[in-house]
């Protein structure tokens, strides 16, 4: 008997022996293509020769010391990296060890800032239905996924959610992009009249949605009409890149294509790539300089922030995405693979969408094109398809996201950086077979 939990069903999965490129093969010699880098995480492959040397040779120099006593080269240096890469205006970097800790360190700063400015009252986040932000429990209160929410409820900081900006769904029938991208963002407007101005502390948003929409794009224009509403009423914008960052869109940051900058960003999953658990929130000088010059320290920390080996990792991914060319790839790769998607589903009678930007695609199922009814959730269509494509050796992220109290069924697909053309023959051909079984 195994002793750990949880497993999503009674058999115990497969064990993994070891990883080369894109694959994972298990302890029966069977190979599995990582058509989702996990979940969005193992962006350069498995068995990376540069990132495993830095994290043996760290290892060698010194493991673990403590924050409260030292800063260490590999992170320093990961924090240079890190802003030179940034969009201009994030200033500073808090090393964490994964994507709900910048969540978490993220909501703590926005509210120590406005505690420092003498704004005290400001302490409500508005975030979006359809999003995750992170398992801990500010994180969780930020997310939109109701069920995820729901047990949690009494124990939560008080977020209300507005519309994602979700056009295949949203869109009404006539309306433009950009009209449609503009009264979604002024749902934020609303909302924030409706709570009192002087109460809202900030608004948090992931760019490209990930795990609970797959990979939706926002429409042009939909967040810089959000810049502009926060900056009106002093509220702060944190966008979550913990799925969508480190180049998964085909930039280093997603929010680069949208032509803003927020005042706060959580990355993680593809800055460690899975060689080592590790996350980061950036923030502007501004805010970091009006807690460095008031109270003088930020009332937060972690025993494990800035890992010197996790650190050491990073600073290797990120490496091979920049000068490595790796984030580039992902750009056009990622269009080969919308491309090849489109060719192969793009008139199948339950594929109602392919979508994204780089090596972030998701595809929507639903049981009528026309209407774009989804499924009856009793049918399981995304946990199916799921199972059919891991027995075929493909590796995809499912989610029933809730769709107006209804779920909707999605894949998402977030390959390796190093994918090459015979891999996304690969994923076409195992998603179709798929398909054919669990539909
Ligand atoms: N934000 C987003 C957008 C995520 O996708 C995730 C993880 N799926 C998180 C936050 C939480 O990250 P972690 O699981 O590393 O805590």
């Amino acid at each position: 008997m195994s002793h750990i939990f949880p497993r999503n069903s009674r058999a115990a999965p497969p064990m993994v022996a070891r990883g080369d490129g894109v694959y994972l093969i298990d302890t029966d010699g069977k190979r599995y293509l990582d058509g989702s880098g996990g979940a969005a995480v193992s962006c350069l492959g498995h068995g990376d020769p540069q990132v495993t040397a830095a994290i043996k040779a760290q290892l060698d120099r010194v493991a673990f010391a403590h924050t409260g006593f030292f800063t260490s080269d590999p992170a320093e240096r990961l924090a240079d990296m890190l802003i030179d890469h940034a969009p201009a205006g994030l200033d500073r970097v808090y090393l964490v060890s994964g994507g709900s800790e910048a969540m978490e360190a993220a909501l703590k700063l926005a509210r120590q800032y406005f505690i420092e400015i003498g704004q005290p009252t400001r302490h409500r986040v508005i975030a979006r239905r359809q999003s995750y932000h992170g398992n801990t429990l500010g994180a969780l209160a930020t997310g939109g996924n109701m069920w995820r929410r729901e047990p949690f409820a009494p124990l939560m900081i008080e977020t209300t959610h507005i519309s994602p900006c979700y056009a295949y769904r949203g869109r009404a029938e006539g309306e433009s992009d950009w009209d449609y991208g503009q009264r979604v963002a002024n749902e934020l407007e609303a909302e924030i009249a409706r709570l009192g101005p002087d109460t809202v502390m900030a608004f948090v948003a992931e760019p490209v949605v990930g795990a609970t929409l797959g990979a939706v794009p926002p429409v042009e224009g939909y967040f810089k009409r959000i810049r502009e509403i926060c900056d009106t009423h002093g509220i702060l914008l944190i966008l979550d890149e913990v799925m969508c960052g480190m180049g998964r869109t085909g930039t280093l940051f997603a929010c680069d294509q949208d032509g803003v900058v927020p005042d706060i960003t959580a990355i993680a999953k593809g800055l460690g790539a899975g060689y080592q658990p590790i996350g980061a929130m950036l923030c502007t000088a501004k805010i970091h300089d009006a807690i460095a010059d008031g109270s003088g320290f930020f009332q937060h920390g972690h025993t494990y922030l800035g890992h010197p080996v996790a650190a050491a990792a990073a600073l290797a991914v990120l490496t091979r995405l920049t000068e490595g060319g790796l984030a580039d790839r992902a750009r056009v790769m990622g269009e080969r693979l919308q491309s090849a998607l489109e060719a192969a589903f793009g008139q199948h009678p339950h594929v109602g969408d392919i979508r994204g930007r780089g090596m972030f695609r998701g595809m929507e199922f639903v049981e009528d094109r026309e209407t774009k009814r989804p499924f009856d959730p009793a049918r399981k269509v995304s946990a199916r398809l799921k199972a059919a494509a891991f027995e075929a050796g493909l590796i995809c992220y499912p989610m029933g996201g809730t769709i107006d109290g209804r779920q909707g069924d999605h894949v998402l697909l977030a390959p390796p950086f190093i994918l090459e053309d015979a891999h996304i023959d690969e994923i076409v051909d195992k998603l179709g077979t798929a398909l054919a079984r669990a539909i």
